[in-house]
């Protein structure tokens, strides 16, 4: 049978791409880079089942400014780039103005992640899976004691999708975290969410599978794709091969609104820019990732390192790192764990997630060209949401029905 071509070796091509030859397809794999050298390297590896609630709430509007202006808050735009993200800006806004919209968004996000670890475990088998996800639970923490409004909000929309968080009391949280500092006055225990050993191990081990299961992989860069001119299938045009297929799926991550320009296909994707700083292991002892909810980072335990994660910055694909976000997060952490061993700090990474307005990814084909299948825009729980996304798209292309409704992931909706 026909290869089904891939472009883009990150965790949502890479997942895809098992779960088709799972299903007995051919697959070849586009990607310039090493599988698992974009966004799926350097994020927080939390594989966060009950994560369900999206980035848009209501009630943000009135945090524009300070977005804007604060340019070492846990968000913020670059001046220079605004004129450009304006409208995804807009779109993002809105779609988090409606509680009626956000529960809905939240039920598309609850279906998304839910059964993560368990399509992970179908995609990995069972020793793959023991050797690179970690079952430890997770820990939300926040300075403030008393919860806001937006915080009571999400418990409610948590509620309605059946996710049961544990309220800490704040003795609870000295004993299961004892380094932690006494300036945490409130938590949240997420026992059934774990995190990955480390995010390009996963990637790494997935793509070994596809390899061994006869996958092809092309490390070139995908430069264009556009309809054969005899009207069957799609010309692949590569930094070196002019390729043919009937059935393209685009994973491309934060560049895949790129290269579907090409195809006069416009989709509102941004990349929320993040970063990360890693420390040597035996900088801290710590048993579980921990989130801190108010300035948007995490830090989590990764076998041989410890990773500070965060950030959201809106400033292109382009631009350069803001190096000032280095001691930023070096800062954060050693706030939150007074006994870190910062002197044992041994990277700094800048990373692209692929946002949509709303949080969802877009998933599926295009009803004016059979044959073109879309799967990104993952945002803050790609990690996450890939093996199920996968699931979705391997059974699109190969024809056999979804089990859960993939309307709210449809690119028409926009
Ligand atoms: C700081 C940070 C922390 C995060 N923490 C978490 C977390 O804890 N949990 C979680 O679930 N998610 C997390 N995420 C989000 C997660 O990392 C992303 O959603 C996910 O990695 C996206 O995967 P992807 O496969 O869509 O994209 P990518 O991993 O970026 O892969 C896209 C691939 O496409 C390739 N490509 C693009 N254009 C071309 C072209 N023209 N030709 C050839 N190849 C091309 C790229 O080289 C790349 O390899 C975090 C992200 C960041 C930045």
């Amino acid at each position: 049978m026909e290869r089904v071509s891939i472009v883009g070796a990150g965790i949502v091509g890479i997942c895809t791409a098992v779960a088709l030859q799972q299903r007995g397809v051919a697959v070849r794999i586009i990607d310039e880079r090493d599988p698992g050298t974009g966004a799926s390297f350097g994020n927080a590896g939390l594989v966060s089942i009950d994560s369900c609630i999206p980035i848009a709430m209501p009630g943000m509007l009135r945090n524009v400014p300070k977005w804007l202006f604060d340019t070492q808050g846990p968000l913020s735009v670059r001046p220079g780039y605004l004129p450009y993200a304006s409208p995804w800006l807009l779109k993002w806004i809105r779609s988090g103005a409606s509680e009626k919209h956000v529960s809905l968004l939240c039920r598309a996000l609850r279906r998304l992640h839910k059964d993560a670890l368990v399509h992970y475990r179908n995609l990995l088998g069972a020793r793959g899976f023991n050797e690179v996800i970690r079952l430890s639970g997770q820990l939300h923490v926040w300075d403030t004691p008393r919860k806001s409004a937006g915080d009571l909000l999400a418990d409610r929309l948590r509620a309605e999708q059946g996710v049961v968080a544990r309220d800490l009391s704040v003795e609870e949280i000295t004993e299961l975290m004892p380094g932690m500092a006494r300036t945490v006055r409130r938590a949240q225990l997420y026992e059934n969410n774990g995190y990955v050993a480390t995010p390009y191990q996963l990637v790494q081990r997935l793509f070994q599978q596809f390899i061994d299961g006869g996958g092809e992989f092309l490390q070139q860069r995908v430069n264009g794709i556009s309809p054969h001119s005899d009207g069957a299938g799609f010309r692949i045009i590569t930094s070196c091969s002019d390729l043919r297929s009937s059935r393209v799926v685009i994973c491309a991550g934060a560049w895949s609104k790129r290269l579907l320009k090409g195809l006069g296909i416009d989709i509102p994707l941004e990349t929320e820019r993040g970063y990360h700083v890693s420390f040597d292991s035996s900088a801290l002892d710590l048993p579980m990732p921990v989130m801190h909810k108010e300035h948007a980072f995490g830090v989590t335990p990764m076998g041989e390192s410890i990773r500070v994660a965060g950030f959201v910055e809106i400033a292109g694909l382009d631009a350069e790192p803001d190096m000032s976000r280095e001691a930023a997060l070096v800062a954060h952490a050693k706030r939150l764990f007074p006994a870190l061993d910062t002197s044992r700090k041994d990277r700094f990474w800048l990373g692209f997630r692929p946002s949509t307005p709303d949080s969802l990814p877009i998933l599926g084909g295009l009803d004016n060209m059979p044959g073109l299948f879309l799967g990104f825009g993952h945002g803050h729980t790609g990690i996450t949401g890939a093996p199920v996304s996968a699931e979705i798209l391997a059974n699109l292309i190969t024809g056999t029905a979804n089990t859960i409704d993939v309307a709210p992931y449809a690119i028409n909706r926009f």
